[in-house]
């Protein structure tokens, strides 16, 4: 392949960096506990929280940050976040269960999500705040209030649908949520059941990167509540919901220029970037570009709790153009967020042996990477996040520094195991036995798409942290917030 090798190269903070610097332990571990294997770092997500949390103070803002459960399935990453202030935003049975054990108390926990009944039945015998989806659900949950004699429920209203000063709806469809012109007979159900359900705030979720969509959102909660106020209900918080996101990649240059060969590539200017000439939602039409590329925003110079300052800076279009945050101020509403991408961000890594190296015919085609993982076990192209791996010297071994290009393959026996679609550019030659660590795969990556396929085994998970200027570890779910203490003694 020619050219010069186009890197994605991933940001690394000083934690995973360190971590990385340390590739004895990482050879060791993946020795004993097997490949591919997950490693989270449980300080970095209460770091992760601060920075959120400074945000509220500096906009002067009381309210809860809930870590969305969904994300990431480790318990130590829970565990340590319950030794926070923080909550957390339970989407199935079983996390809502994990949560309780991990020691979140019920007032630090919101059910969320599509619920079925047993679901339901835990969070409100808990008196967890129920996120409501609809009427119908809001039916459902009163009806079990009633029927087990359970305390009155404390919903959050979820609203979607949004419009922007009624000029087009600037938010996207959601299939959660009630639409925003249907609040009128939602809140009259909530009157209807006022015994069994107390209205707590409004809520909403938008899956997108776009500050005014959120903006619009955030706007419609306030007049939801203002509306809530002329019927006498009292409900006091906004439950903004998550996706802050995340930014995966150290240069933005690299991410610039990466994006404008692959659109050469695909009309054909340049020699592949991508297996079979993929396109990540790019095509050429008679050389003409159609479509549009439909990947993460791997580079991102606002995410996080940045992204969320962002917001509350914002103007309120339609309510006087303040900033969303001083209205929230004002009318003293909690904000509640649920972060999960970004309370995750570089919270853990997962690593992979190389098994087999092999040339292709062809003059500078990519190497066929081979390793000891499935796609699934990494999953950063399920959720289109296109970043490189790093390639971990064993100690004392070759020094050969010249790049290379490189098809990574899973371990599964199917065409489509590919860890990823793109040729991906290495600084020198893996060689078997070799391991790549994939970071910050912590949010929805390392346990989101596990299965046993084949027999093969998941990874292991094991939670690192530093003491004294080295790493120590333990099993993920061996971790509880006394063990980084606890070994020493
Ligand atoms: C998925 C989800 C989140 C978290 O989204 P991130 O993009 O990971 O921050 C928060 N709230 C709800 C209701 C969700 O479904």
């Amino acid at each position: 392949m020619g050219g010069h090798p186009l890197y994605l190269e991933p940001r690394l903070a000083p934690r995973l960096a360190s971590l990385l610097d340390s590739p004895g332990l990482l050879y060791t571990l993946t020795d004993a506990l097997g490949s591919p294997l997950n490693v989270v770092i449980p300080e970095q997500t209460a770091d992760n929280l601060e920075q959120f949390r400074s945000v509220y103070s500096r906009h002067h803002l009381s309210g809860q940050v809930f870590f969305a459960h969904k994300a990431g399935r480790s318990s130590a990453l829970l565990r340590r976040l319950a030794a926070t202030d923080a909550g957390v935003d339970v989407a199935s049975l079983g996390e809502l269960q994990h949560a309780l054990g991990a020691g979140f108390t019920p007032d630090r926990i919101i059910a969320t999500g599509p619920k079925n009944p047993d679901f339901l039945w835990l969070a409100s015998r808990t008196s967890v705040t129920v996120s409501v989806d609809s009427a119908r659900e809001l039916d459902q949950l009163a009806a079990l209030v009633g029927t087990y004699a359970l305390p009155r429920a404390r919903v959050l209203l979820r609203l979607s649908g949004f419009e922007a000063s009624g000029v087009r709806v600037l938010s996207r469809r959601s299939r959660f949520g009630t639409p925003v012109e249907e609040l009128g007979p939602l809140l009259e159900d909530v009157e209807r059941h006022a015994g069994t359900v107390e209205p707590v705030g409004m809520a909403y979720h938008l899956d997108t990167t776009s500050l005014d969509e959120k903006a619009t959102a955030l706007e419609g909660c306030l007049r939801a509540l203002e509306e809530c106020r002329r019927r006498g209900l009292r409900p006091r918080a906004v439950d903004i919901g998550g996706g802050f996101g995340v930014n995966y990649l150290a240069d933005g240059a690299q991410w610039d220029r990466y994006t404008t060969e692959l659109t050469s590539a695909v009309l054909g200017a340049r020699p592949p970037l991508t297996w079979g000439g993929h396109g990540y939602g790019l095509r050429s039409e008679g050389g003409t570009l159609r479509g549009s590329l439909g990947v993460y925003p791997a580079h991102r110079k606002v995410a996080g709790a940045r992204y969320l300052d962002a917001l509350l800076s914002h103007p309120a279009a339609s309510l006087g153009g303040r900033p969303l945050g001083t209205l929230l101020v004002e009318h003293l509403y909690d904000l509640h967020t649920e972060p999960g991408r970004a309370l995750l961000d570089q919270c853990g890594l997962t690593l992979a042996r190389v098994l087999e190296v092999r040339e292709q015919p062809g003059d500078g085609a990519p190497l066929l990477v081979r390793l000891a993982a499935k796609a699934d076990d990494v999953a950063l192209e399920e959720h289109g996040v296109l970043m490189d791996p790093v390639l971990l010297s064993r100690p004392g071994g070759p020094g050969d520094e010249r790049p290379v290009a490189v098809h990574l393959f899973g371990s599964l026996c199917l065409e489509s195991d590919l860890v990823t679609r793109r040729v991906v550019f290495l600084p020198r030659r893996p060689e078997p036995g070799d391991l790549l660590a994939f970071v910050n795969t912590a949010a929805y990556c390392m346990d989101f798409h596990v299965t046993r396929a084949q027999q093969q085994p998941s990874a292991r998970k094991v939670a690192a942290w530093q003491e004294g200027g080295s790493w120590r570890w333990c099993l993920d779910d061996q971790y509880w917030p006394t063990t980084p203490v606890g070994v020493t003694q």
